[in-house]
């Protein structure tokens, strides 16, 4: 047999695309640093599961590698580290470039926001001698996933006066843990009939936390009144004290390795920590990058970055503008020569469910990090669609540093769709595509990634960091 290639093979192997798998791609070496990064972020995950905690990690990281807190007026060097935090619930970090701020800079953006079950503004109530919290849904979940699992408490209830009580039961192994009840099957003969979307009512999302009565009393809403004694002795909170507060329902359990051969992280919240801790991760490696080096965590994704604290507020372009102040310059300028990562996850290939996905265009567990062009639904409504040019430049440094990447889009046309943050970047006049981690079970309370992927993510941020 003779080795040499058929024509129509030298041809092939010239001109047709050849998808990478980093687990192929990579060397033993390269796998275990990836392991090993991965713990990092699996104690993230764990410390990190509300915006505000996420925030408080990423800060705690930053001021530990000497990142200051961003100073309006101030004049800065090349090398410097500053941070912007936004009200706890979003965080700019910023390192200083070698070249002029005039040349634009390097934004990685990623939320830090998933979805949830918020409580409430008048949550406690009593029903049949069982006292439960009322929630309102955040985000996009499918609610017969929040049954029958335990959960956490997380959050702050602010008092009147302004003192801010943290909250966070369910954690510990010694915490009790909260749960939404559903129906045993014996009995849930209509509930079975009904759609997946009706067969858990979001109104019915109602949390279990107590049973037993103060005191014994037969009196009207004494669970109610025993719940609400243990959280005064606790918190020194009143009932109406709710009503400022921002509590959060989570998943109670832990970041765990996910297969015999551990590649894999199952855990709540990756949407978008996965993105999120790479980011963070390379901004904080990156050692007097080129081009200043933003990261921005920002809250509210997953209901439209609304609100002060998500990227369609002015709090990121104010920042360029007070930071292009100090170096004279106008933050419109700075802004239009800048690029973005809007690191995001994508939808990972799912085997049990290849029907909504196109194969062709679909990302895959262990191909590396994912770069989405365009997301959106309905002919690419809503997406700010990245250019051919600043595509081009992105896969250029990608290969340039041995990332393992792969394209995706969001499902197959007119199956559904989504958006991320690149728009409102893109909307700033910056250079935006998405890039970030396939994800199986996407928003569900218990979500999977590939080690590989997540730590091809951070390389692909660090190399857009540092060019
Ligand atoms: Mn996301
Ligand atoms: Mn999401």
């Amino acid at each position: 047999m003779s080795e040499e290639l058929t024509r129509a093979e030298q041809l092939k192997k010239d001109l047709f695309a050849k998808p990478a798998n980093a687990a192929k791609a990579c060397t033993p070496a390269q796998i275990k640093e990836a392991d090993y990064f991965c713990e990092g972020y699996m104690n993230f995950l764990d410390a990190a599961k509300t915006e505000r905690e996420a925030v408080e990690e990423a800060v705690a990281l930053a001021r530990a590698n000497g990142f200051i807190e961003f100073r309006k007026g101030e004049t800065y060097r090349p090398g410097e580290k500053v941070y912007y935090n936004n009200r706890g619930k979003a965080l700019i970090l910023a390192v200083i470039g070698r070249r002029d701020l005039s040349q634009g800079t390097r934004i990685t953006a990623a939320h830090i926001d998933s979805p949830r079950l918020d409580l409430k503004p008048n949550p406690l109530y009593e029903d049949n001698e069982l006292a439960y919290f009322k929630t309102h849904y955040y985000g996009g979940i499918k609610k017969y996933q929040w049954t029958v699992t335990p959960l956490a408490l997380h959050g702050v209830i602010v008092k009147k006066d302004g003192e801010t009580v943290r909250v966070k039961v369910g954690e510990d192994d010694a915490d009790p843990k909260f749960v939404i009840t559903d129906l045993l099957p014996h009995l849930a003969a209509s509930q079975m009939k009904a759609t997946m979307a009706e067969g858990v009512k979001g109104e019915n999302l109602n949390v279990l936390i107590g049973s037993r009565p103060f005191d014994d009393t037969d009196a009207a809403e004494s669970v109610k009144l025993n719940i609400m004694r243990i959280l005064f002795e606790k918190y020194g909170i009143r009932e109406d004290d709710f009503l400022s507060a921002e509590l959060e329902v989570v998943p109670a359990f832990k970041a765990c390795d996910i297969g015999f051969d551990r590649s894999m992280i199952g855990a709540y919240g990756h949407d978008d920590r996965v993105c999120a801790y790479p980011a963070l991760m390379a901004l904080l490696d990156a050692e007097t990058p080129e081009y200043t080096a933003l990261c921005v965590l920002a809250d509210k994704e997953e209901i439209g970055s609304v609100g002060n604290t998500g990227l369609d507020s002015n709090f990121l372009s104010y920042f360029v503008c007070d930071l292009a102040e100090s170096f004279g310059l106008d933050g419109r300028d700075v802004l239009s020569r800048s690029r973005c990562l809007s690191a995001d996850v994508n939808a990972a290939f799912d085997p049990i469910y290849p029907d909504v996905t196109e194969k062709r265009n679909a990302s895959f567990v262990n191909r590396g990090c994912v770069i989405t062009k365009y997301t959106g639904s309905r002919g690419k409504g809503g997406t700010s669609d990245a250019s051919a040019e600043f595509m081009a430049q992105v896969r250029a440094l990608l290969d340039g540093h041995n990332v393992v990447w792969q394209t995706g889009e969001l499902g197959k046309v007119d199956e559904g769709g989504g958006g991320t943050v690149a728009r409102f970047v893109a909307g700033l006049n910056v250079d935006t595509v998405d890039l970030g981690v396939p994800v199986l079970s996407m928003h569900a309370p218990f979500e999977v990634v590939s080690k590989l992927d997540v730590y091809m993510t951070y390389k692909a941020c660090l190399a857009f960091d540092m060019n």
